[in-house]
């Protein structure tokens, strides 16, 4: 009996013949239980086809993205990061979308939706200082902020009142260091455990994720995912009060966000230590804010399209009626960026994330 496979001839035996016959089933099947397995996991993930990233940010601008996986377990979401990156296929996290401007022509790739969300009291730690005191808890990358900030009130602390109200989930906040009334995420962080490219676990102590004015090493290396954070929690409170406060301080926070879409300050404020040219009337360590630079040069009111410079605050660019789009806000904002720096000699530079539909960020 001749028997093809491929381009190659053989004469063989009939009982050789079942034989293979066999082995290409078993492999067959092999090959199915193999599938079933990557399917599963990826039935873990939703996966949305052509989702509007307008819906996911804050700000309402984006256009629709290939797709949109919503990833709801820390553990098995490393295979899938790592193939990702090792095909190249174009990748961007999503937490609360509390602060990206994403493209008008969407993204042409996989966009992860971080939503596992637990947090533990007390986890065992290689790298807790002896001694340290207070209390530790480990939280995930897709937890809302506020929420977790009410369940510290509520096991005692009160530590994170005053960060209560600003938009984001918790990796967001540890990735950009995100802060107000002088307090900031990396002053609590302890460790950050993430992936690398590999789609390796690793872990930063707080030294190690160089923490800074809305900065962190995260923000320079888009290939690692921050999956959790312990923080310390240390100023003890009446569970009632502190979350009383907690709730007070977004409501007022709340009152004073200008009104319509946006994702919050637009500009970092210029620090006279990161080289910023001062006048010669001002101190050299007066601080600076981004929003009085731009106020002062005349930016209030000003509209590109339906993208406007709020009328209450300068650093706020809000999204009029949600039909503005990346590239009437990105208009905006480079003009008053070039008279704030013709008026002061100063450099102002986005706190906002800005992406083109590959994942790259732009520069304003
Ligand atoms: C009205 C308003 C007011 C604001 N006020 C303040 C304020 O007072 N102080 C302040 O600091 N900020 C403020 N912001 C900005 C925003 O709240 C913070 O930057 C917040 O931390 C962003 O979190 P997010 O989950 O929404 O991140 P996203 O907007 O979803 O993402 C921001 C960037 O972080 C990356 N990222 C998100 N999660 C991860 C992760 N797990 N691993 C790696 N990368 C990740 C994303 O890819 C993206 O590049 C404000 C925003 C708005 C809209």
């Amino acid at each position: 009996m001749t028997v093809v496979i491929g381009r190659i001839y053989t004469k063989t035996s009939p009982l050789l013949f079942l034989n293979l016959f066999q082995n290409l089933k078993i492999l067959s099947r092999i090959q199915e239980i193999l599938n079933s397995i990557q399917d599963d996991k990826i039935k873990n993930m939703e996966i949305l086809k052509n989702e509007p990233l307008s819906k996911h940010t804050f700000y309402g601008v984006g256009g629709l993205a290939d797709e949109l996986w919503k990833v709801d377990d820390a553990e098995s979401f490393a295979e899938v990061w790592a193939e990702t990156q090792a095909k190249k296929i174009p990748f961007l996290i999503l937490g609360k979308g509390s602060n990206l401007l994403c493209s008008d022509a969407g993204f042409r790739g996989r966009v992860f939706s971080l939503e596992f969300k637990k947090i533990t009291w007390n986890a065992p730690s290689l790298f807790r200082k002896e001694g340290a005191g207070g209390r530790f808890v480990t939280v995930e990358a897709g937890k809302p902020w506020q929420e977790f900030v009410e369940e510290t009130n509520k096991k005692g602390y009160e530590d994170l009142c005053n960060l209560s109200g600003i938009p984001g989930n918790f990796g967001g906040f540890v990735r950009g260091n995100a802060g107000a009334f002088g307090l900031e995420t990396g002053d609590f962080v302890q460790t950050v455990e993430f992936l690398d490219s590999n789609g390796k676990r690793k872990i930063f102590t707080k030294e190690q994720c160089e923490f800074g004015y809305r900065e962190s090493i995260f923000k320079h290396h888009p290939e690692y995912c921050i999956l959790r954070a312990t923080l310390q929690l240390k100023q003890k409170a009446e569970p009632d009060q502190s979350l009383q406060k907690t709730r007070t301080l977004l409501a007022d926070r709340w009152k004073k966000y200008p009104p319509g879409k946006s994702g919050g300050s637009f500009f970092k404020n210029p620090s006279p230590a990161r080289g910023d040219v001062l006048s010669e009337t001002e101190e050299p360590h007066e601080k600076l804010f981004a929003g009085k630079l731009l106020e002062e040069a005349g930016a209030k009111g000003d509209q590109i399209g339906h993208a406007q410079i709020s009328e209450r605050h300068a650093n706020f660019i809000v999204n009029l009626e949600g039909k503005a789009t990346q590239e009437n806000i990105l208009a905006l904002a480079r003009k008053w960026k070039q008279k704030v720096h013709e008026k002061f000699g100063i450099t102002l530079e986005p706190e906002i994330m800005i992406l083109d539909e590959y994942g790259k960020k732009i520069q304003v």
